[in-house]
């Protein structure tokens, strides 16, 4: 596709024309959750006015009309990272993949002596569930340390890749620094050494085009919201081996093909891995937000928010007192910072009465903050939909902040 007209598409975001405390609102929350698309609230609702039936259950019309639409948008899904629909388990959402992965691939497999080995910049959801795992295995959890660019050394994950280690659990991209992780140089590096790999994309596929059969590992899981997807969908993609061998995590309908109290025949892949009624509507509308990030073309996505990134980074650096954590040399539009003698909060609770909406807090990533020392910091984070006056209008607003907290 062609540039897109970036005051077009910021028009096709509803919500983006609000008002919070009688100031329009300036939203730098993308990596905690994405705005939506008018198509994509026009394909939830359209689902739900005229469409709206159980999927892979009943044969009348709107039966089959819910299924097509499910396992189409599972389809373009699945085209959109590159990987066969097949292999797309449809989720809740990362953390829900992860977890997946962790009950029904690590659990029947790891024991003492084996580690898993994750890193410091983790979001919680990458290092719970395999502590989880270790505390019912005997296994061990290992972290790779994060140098003070907020970034991980490709020597130290080489060294840290020892026999003991079975999987390598690691971020595509950080939610706290925008930090780009070198994936494909990992997953070499641990397939080499017979160890697999799960990659957490998260904060990936809103920013850059992922081509997930490239990249080389095991497992890629993430989640629909923050890719103008709606809350509650997501996947994991995993190799066909993988989902063959594993048994299912939670059993229930539309996982089986027959169940008998003497027999129970699980349904094939992907099904196998989706008990229950899944959130039909939401996948549908993840189909429609994929069209959509299509249709701007992702290349133009990455290109719009790195020069989003560097106006923030530039304008940043004119305000006293301001620490920004990290200076990874490849990120997405990420930034986490802290002003001198002021607690994060206080700062995103007056940058909100100004109509700006910054996250603060640990970010659900407490070892990284201990790397580098804080409890806390703001972040704010970027969308293509965002623009530089509304950079200019942050900046700006926080000079303000703080000179009233100084
Ligand atoms: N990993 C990363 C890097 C994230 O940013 C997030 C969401 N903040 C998650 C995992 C968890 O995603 P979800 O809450 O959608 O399951």
């Amino acid at each position: 596709p062609a540039v897109p007209d970036w005051a077009a598409v910021r028009a096709d975001f509803p919500l983006l024309e609000r008002q919070v405390h009688g100031k329009p609102l300036v939203y730098l929350d993308s990596a905690n959750t994405g705005q939506k698309p008018r198509s994509v609230i026009e394909t939830v609702d359209a689902f739900y006015r005229r469409h709206n039936a159980n999927v892979s259950r009943a044969v009348h019309a709107l039966g089959s009309e819910a299924t097509e639409a499910y396992e189409a948008a599972r389809a373009r899904l699945a085209a959109f990272v590159n990987v066969q629909a097949d292999d797309l388990v449809l989720t809740s959402g990362t953390t829900m993949a992860i977890n997946l992965v962790a009950y029904a691939w690590a659990l029947p497999r790891l024991g003492p002596g084996d580690t898993i080995l994750t890193t410091r910049m983790e979001h919680h959801a990458n290092i719970v569930p395999w502590q989880l795992v270790a505390e019912r295995t005997g296994a061990t959890v290992r972290a790779v340390d994060v140098t003070d660019t907020g970034e991980l050394d490709g020597d130290a994950v080489r060294a840290a890749l020892t026999p003991d280690v079975k999987l390598f659990a690691f971020t595509h991209v950080s939610n706290v620094l925008g930090t780009v992780n070198p994936v494909r140089e990992f997953c070499r590096e641990a397939r080499r050494r017979g160890i697999a790999t799960l990659v957490d994309g998260s904060q990936a596929l809103p920013h850059r085009q992922v081509d997930i059969a490239a990249l080389g590992c095991d497992f890629y899981a993430f989640t629909g919201h923050k890719m103008c997807g709606p809350t509650g969908t997501g996947a994991l993609w995993a190799r066909r081996e993988h989902l063959q061998a594993m048994p299912p995590f939670l059993g229930g309908g539309e996982m089986i093909r027959e169940v008998s109290f003497e027999r129970t025949v699980y349904n094939d892949p992907p099904h196998k891995f989706e008990a229950g009624t899944p959130n039909i509507a939401g996948h549908i509308g993840l189909g429609a937000a994929v069209d959509y990030l299509s249709s701007l073309g992702m290349a133009h996505v990455e290109a719009r928010e790195a020069e989003l990134r560097a106006h923030a980074l530039d304008a940043l650096r004119g305000i006293e007192g301001i620490r920004v954590l990290g200076a990874p040399r490849e990120a997405a539009a990420v930034i986490s910072f802290l002003v001198e003698g002021a607690h994060a909060h206080d700062l995103a609770t007056l940058l909100d009465l100004e109509g700006i909406a910054v996250r603060s807090g640990h970010h659900c990533a407490h070892p990284l903050m201990a790397c580098f020392g804080v409890a806390a910091t703001c972040r704010m984070s970027m969308a293509f939909y965002n623009t530089h006056a509304e950079v200019d209008a942050f900046v700006a607003a926080l000079a303000k902040v703080r000179r009233l907290l100084a």
